[in-house]
């Protein structure tokens, strides 16, 4: 993808998260890696979505040393980049403070795969991370080692990381492990919540990915 195209991308995620009431204000981060260059897309720090223009965003090398860009990116850039050097399947990372699932990083708990849907995009549980502050090495490194193979993990105390292939796929997490941390919490409050074991997660991500809808191979993870 040009990196222009990208820019704009990158911009369009962050305002649909606003949109789907995932952040508020300046909050979250979206991150991609242009395929061609290897350079990464970035929101920048504390300035809110609605009022930018694909222009601002910020533009790096994978080492976070600056190619494009006027403002200062996302303070916690050393992470996003950490994401997508462990993990050269993925190109794009979003974060969100969604509140169900941020609830769960509050608690410290992790979120069992409780609905179809959530099996299908993550194929397992979503594990939490202990509370670091942004100046503290493990930020970054924890949350690379928690998520593993994995497509999301919560941060503690702060909120929750989703990955993908692409932007869409990163953008389809966060709002569909929002949406099964509201049921989850809703289930607890009127009864016992059963949830799908582990190879019945996998089996269904399985089949998502090779059979639903109107996908490609390219489009697969
Ligand atoms: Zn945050």
């Amino acid at each position: 993808m040009q990196l222009e195209l990208l820019r704009t991308e990158v911009l369009r995620t962050a305002n649909l998260l606003s949109q789907y009431g995932l952040v508020w204000m300046a909050g979250g981060t979206v991150c991609a890696r242009d395929s061609q260059t290897g350079y990464v897309v970035v929101t920048p720090s504390g300035l809110p979505y609605e009022k930018l223009s694909p222009e601002d965003m910020v533009v790096t090398d994978i080492d976070m040393k600056p190619v494009e860009g006027k403002y200062r990116p996302s303070v916690a850039l050393n992470l996003w980049t950490s994401l997508l050097r462990a993990r050269p399947d993925l190109q794009a990372v979003v974060h969100t403070h969604s509140p169900y699932a941020t609830a769960f990083a509050v608690a410290g708990q992790p979120i069992p795969v409780v609905t179809e849907t959530m099996a299908d995009w993550f194929g397992r549980s979503v594990s939490v991370t202990p509370y670091r502050s942004v100046d503290d090495p493990e930020f970054a490194s924890l949350p690379v080692e928690i998520l593993g193979e994995g497509f999301a993990v919560l941060l503690g105390n702060h909120g929750v990381i989703t990955v993908g292939a692409s932007l869409a796929h990163a953008l389809e997490r966060a709002v569909t492990l929002e949406e099964a941390a509201h049921t989850y919490v809703i289930s607890k409050s009127i009864g016992t919540p059963c949830y799908l074991n582990d190879a019945q997660a996998m089996a269904s991500f399985v089949y998502y990915f090779n059979q639903y809808g109107q996908r490609t191979t390219q489009s697969q993870e």
